[in-house]
């Protein structure tokens, strides 16, 4: 059942969010050539549990890592490691998760580490700009399929495949609630959108083929052709007023 969150609920996730977004931001600043995906996992860290918050994603599901740290054809779900030390060139895509009081955050940014080929920086821009395509349909009397087609038509005009085997997701109390939501589907259809309803919306886009594979380790999740992915994604709430962006620190990101 979707769980609905009053304005008291949503003033919380924002105190969760905030911490999410900060911890975001900081490892981002941190992305450079040499460092490796362990060092970004323990900036993540330290900040949620300085501003005594717990990293969600640590032990969900035995998860060993703060944050899930995911590099070039890998698309979510990289398990940090000091054995991964980034390189020029390379895109890194880090998704937060930060528990505060009772309520959760969940962010993701892909970030260019160093200078980055042509190709791989409008595959993070169109990654990006899909989400906001997305967050434009989250409006009181839409549906979920629209938030979906929005972001798939946006990226699929542009030649790349949207992941269809992970999908975005209500948040709240929990990390993942009731309803999924789909980087793809159709206008009109699926639930209605209301206020009080939280939602993690994140597009995750393939230069390539949409169709993805998991590694030996369990986790990690790879497209099957090796093409370049990126991820991007906001917890948000729908109020009577509009969409919130919970996530969100720094209106430059
Ligand atoms: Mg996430
Ligand atoms: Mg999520």
């Amino acid at each position: 059942m979707i769980q609905l969150k009053n304005a008291e609920q949503i003033r919380k996730m924002k105190d969760a969010g905030r911490i999410t977004g900060e911890a975001l931001l900081l490892a981002g600043e941190a992305v450079k050539e040499g460092v490796t995906t362990k060092h970004l996992d323990d900036i993540i860290r330290r900040h949620i549990e300085k501003c005594g918050a717990v990293p969600t994603f640590l032990g969900y599901g035995g998860f060993p890592g703060s944050a899930c740290i995911s590099v070039n054809d890998q698309v979510i779900h990289g398990i940090p490691s000091p054995e991964v030390v980034l390189r020029e060139g390379d895109i890194v895509k880090i998704d937060v998760g930060a528990t505060y009081r009772g309520f959760v955050g969940d962010s993701a940014n892909t970030f260019p580490v160093g200078r980055v080929s042509r190709e791989a920086a409008a595959l993070i821009e169109c990654t990006r700009n899909s989400f906001y395509k997305g967050a434009e349909q989250v409006r009181i009397g839409n549906r979920i399929g629209d938030i979906g087609s929005a972001v798939q038509r946006y990226c699929e005009e542009r030649g790349y495949g949207v992941i269809r085997k992970y999908v975005g997701h209500g948040v709240g109390h929990e990390l993942h609630e009731p309803p999924d939501v789909p980087n793809y589907g159709t206008p009109g259809r699926g639930p209605r959108l209301v206020a009080g309803m939280t939602l993690a919306i994140e597009p995750m886009v393939s230069a390539g083929s949409y169709e993805v594979r998991e590694l030996r380790d369990g986790w990690t999740v790879v497209t099957v052709d090796g093409s370049l992915t990126a991820h991007y994604e906001h917890s948000v709430a729908l109020t009577e007023e509009g969409i919130v962006f919970l996530t969100k620190i720094d209106s430059t990101l």
